[in-house]
């Protein structure tokens, strides 16, 4: 055992394993083992940016040993993606490089996926899709279709920056400080159709099931859940208007709302229009719509209100109660009707003070005395209730590169949805768009189309969809063999095995995306093709994970402070870099970047490396001493129980995803069993008697088999130099103990 074995190698080592791996599939998805659960972990979906970012790597790697986990647990296991490859980013990079989109996303989706196999990864990398592909957006159209005509997807207007110069609407990371990116002139903004997604009809059920979410959401997952919803508990009122019309109002305060003072309306409350018929009032109400009130409707201060001139009657005490239009409500409860209490809200205080109407309405001046407050849920008058803040929202927009929405404008016939038949309505893939004009409405072969109803010229929508709604459906392809996904998408059996994903694992930035994917799992549900998900529910399960970020700052190339996988794993090796990525954090603390994990971990796996090769090398060599063997039984025995107990606490980890524990707790059992070692040469004052030796292996296998969730590479090399034959039984089942034979001189191994 004196002779120290060479170091660890990553690149050979890490190249060997990759190669047995693509050598024997080993990451295909399986066929239905009898007996084993079917389980579908799912990572984020990559934008196709060109080049994986620490991110990236903290969320693989937290999934990747899950799936590792799992698989050696014989589950059988499904773990893919696909790329979110539609979008502005990769519109503008295109733009820069002057060629077609379609040419930049292939191009760094293939980056990535190299990437990713230098990592280890264990995808099945048959199942990666890209949702700009032509096969893929079929369905994105067909969604769009089934969701409208379910009346889940409607038209109305919204204001959007436009740029004259260069004649195109701009997304908001295309304005800077009010000016155009592109050719810095400054934009104004225009009122036009746009499509929105109707989520409201499920804020209710996706509220309602968040309990039955726990234990397998994480608090963060759920916590983001909650943040979107913005629920609010309060009361609702009837409040009369002229001609015997009633507006039903909302407050928080249930106790105060007799105080109210003036009634604050939604500019999207569905009556809107009826209240503020007044032309001077009108006039003042498209001016607050089209003044881009969406960005700066957060701020009492600022927020712009504007006074209807008209009142309600409270049924209390008869009081008048102005009527006042202003996007705060939005922010607050959702497109409603709200009471304005400046006596108990800051907000409503800071409103009142602007409106000239409301100038007696000073936060002592209630207009009922407290012993008139109505008598809470008894009061007939006064019904509980619950508001939302969260809202439809747009899924258009006014861009080249995204799914082109199936819609054909007919004069006489209206907008209509493209017939399931004609489907896909196909993206010109030779486009390289300027950033200048809308490519697609220039295209006169793409515009004009006969009406699928009166036959009649009409022409084609050519807004497309953002990469969001894209995304509603991005986590379902994974379930459907490749060469299934053209015809049964949405059908294919597969989709019952799988669905719903067991795990997502994605950023803590991910929970709007998961918030609609929610939304549209139950609107499929009550629509058909996903009636066997009873609970509507995408993922059993949620992981977020927060961001890597170095020097206490956010990474960007600005600050000149981003980490590069590719630089790191050039370094250290892939093993290294995802151990440290795991050890430096638990997934809902930032991961403030520095090397010091990284050398940490590489410490860490090259004593593992040369101790367990000198120690598995070393073996023939141990003496049998029935005397010896006989004295240290006691230490073995308790060698045994450090090695159950590490084993128990790793599997615990591993099951709830807690990585950063589970990678600790293998770095302590290492600890434990290089102390067996040091006590018995204590005790014995001479080497390891063949007994103990043979435990130490023993106990030595089973910390590779524990490593290899988390340092696959180098696991199973060790695995293949204690004797381990290279194929699909490595790196074998997950331990349940460490087995050591009863007899002082028997073979011992884990079992
Ligand atoms: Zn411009
Ligand atoms: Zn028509």
């Amino acid at each position: 055992m004196s002779t120290t074995r060479p170091k660890y190698e990553a690149a050979a080592v890490e190249t060997a394993r990759q190669a047995a791996w693509a050598e024997r599939d080993a990451f295909a998805t399986p066929e239905p083992t009898p007996g084993a659960r079917s389980i579908y972990i799912k990572p984020s979906s990559p934008f196709t940016s060109g080049k994986l970012h620490m991110g990236h790597v903290r969320d693989y790697s937290i999934g990747d040993a899950y799936a590792r986990f799992r698989r050696a647990r014989g589950d059988d296991v499904l773990f893919g993606f696909g790329f979110d490859a539609f979008g502005l980013p990769a519109e503008m990079a295109a733009i820069e490089r002057k060629i077609p989109p379609a040419d930049w996303v292939e191009s760094c989706g293939e980056r990535m996926l190299e990437q990713m196999r230098r990592l280890g990864f264990s995808f099945d990398y048959e199942r990666v899709f890209y949702s700009s592909d032509e096969a893929q957006y079929r369905w994105s159209q067909w969604l769009f279709v089934t969701l409208l005509e379910a009346g889940l997807i409607y038209r109305d207007d919204t204001t959007v920056d436009w740029c004259d110069h260069c004649r195109t609407t701009l997304a908001a990371l295309q304005v800077e400080d009010g000016r155009c990116w592109r050719c810095h002139n400054e934009v104004r903004l225009i009122r036009r159709p746009t499509w929105f997604l109707r989520i409201t009809p499920y804020l209710e059920e996706n509220d309602a099931r968040l309990p039955e979410l726990e234990p397998d959401w994480d608090e963060i997952s759920l916590s983001t859940q909650r943040y979107i919803l913005g629920r609010s508990d309060g009361v609702e009122v009837d409040l009369g208007g002229s001609g015997g019309t009633s507006l039903p109002a909302f407050t928080p305060h249930p106790d105060s709302a007799a105080r109210a003072s003036f009634v604050l309306l939604s500019p999207r409350h569905p009556e809107v229009e009826a209240w503020a018929g007044d032309p001077a009032v009108a006039a003042q109400l498209d001016e607050l719509r089209s003044g881009g009130w969406e960005r700066s409707a957060r701020d009492a201060k600022s927020v712009p209100v504007v006074d209807t001139g008209a009142s309600l009657e409270a049924p209390w005490n008869g009081a008048q109660l102005p009527l006042i239009v202003s996007p705060l409500v939005d922010a607050r409860y959702g497109p409603t009707a709200a009471l304005g209490i400046p006596a108990v809200d800051e907000a409503d205080a800071a409103i009142a003070a602007r409106v000239p109407r409301l100038d007696g309405a000073s936060p002592e001046a209630g207009t009922a005395p407290a012993e008139a407050v109505p008598g809470g849920a008894t009061d007939p008058d006064i019904r509980p209730t619950v508001r939302y803040r969260a809202a439809d929202f747009s899924i258009s927009r006014q861009r080249f590169w995204g799914t082109p929405i199936p819609v054909i404008h007919c004069q006489s016939c209206g907008p209509l949805p493209v017939p399931e038949q004609d489907l896909p309505v196909v993206l010109p893939r030779d486009i390289e768009p300027t950033g200048e004009g809308n490519p697609l409405a220039e295209r006169a072969e793409f515009v004009d189309v006969a009406c699928p109803r009166c036959g009649e010229p009409a022409k084609r929508e050519t807004d497309t969809l953002d990469c969001h709604f894209d995304a509603l459906w991005l986590w379902v392809p994974s379930a459907v063999p490749p060469e299934a996904r053209a015809e049964e998408m949405f059908s294919h059996a597969d989709l019952r095995r799988w669905l719903p994903s067991e795990r997502l694992v994605a950023g803590a930035d991910s929970g709007g995306f998961v918030f609609d994917q929610r939304v549209v799992t139950k609107a499929l549900r009550d629509i058909g093709p996903f009636s066997f998900i009873e609970h509507g529910e995408p993922f059993s399960g949620c992981l977020f994970h927060e961001m890597v970020i170095a020097d206490g700052r956010k990474m960007s190339k600005h600050l000149g402070n981003v980490v590069d996988p590719d630089d790191l794993v050039d370094r250290y090796g892939a093993d290294t870099v995802r151990f440290a990525v795991l050890y430096a954090a638990g997934p809902a603390k930032t991961l403030n970047w520095n090397d010091g994990a990284l050398r940490f971990a590489a410490r860490f796996l090259n004593n593992v490396w040369v101790y367990s090769q000198d120690r598995f090398a070393g073996l023939d060599a141990a003496p049998e001493d029935p005397e010896a063997a006989a004295d240290t039984e006691f230490m073995r025995e308790r060698l045994r129980k450090w090695c159950d107990n590490g084993l128990s606490r790793i599997t615990a980890d591993l099951e709830e995803l807690q990585m950063h524990k589970a990678v600790r707790n293998v770095t302590r059992l290492f600890e434990r069993i290089q102390d067996f070692e040091k006590r018995v040469i204590q005790r014995r004052d001479a080497q390891l008697c063949r007994a103990d030796a043979e435990a130490q292996v023993a106990a030595l296998k089973l910390l590779a088999r524990t490593l290899a969730p988390f340092a696959p590479h180098a696991a199973e090399a060790l695995l293949l130099a204690a004797g381990g034959e290279d194929g699909a039984g490595l790196p074998g089942e997950w331990p349940r103990h460490l087995v050591l034979a009863a007899a002082s001189s028997g073979a011992a191994a884990g079992s």
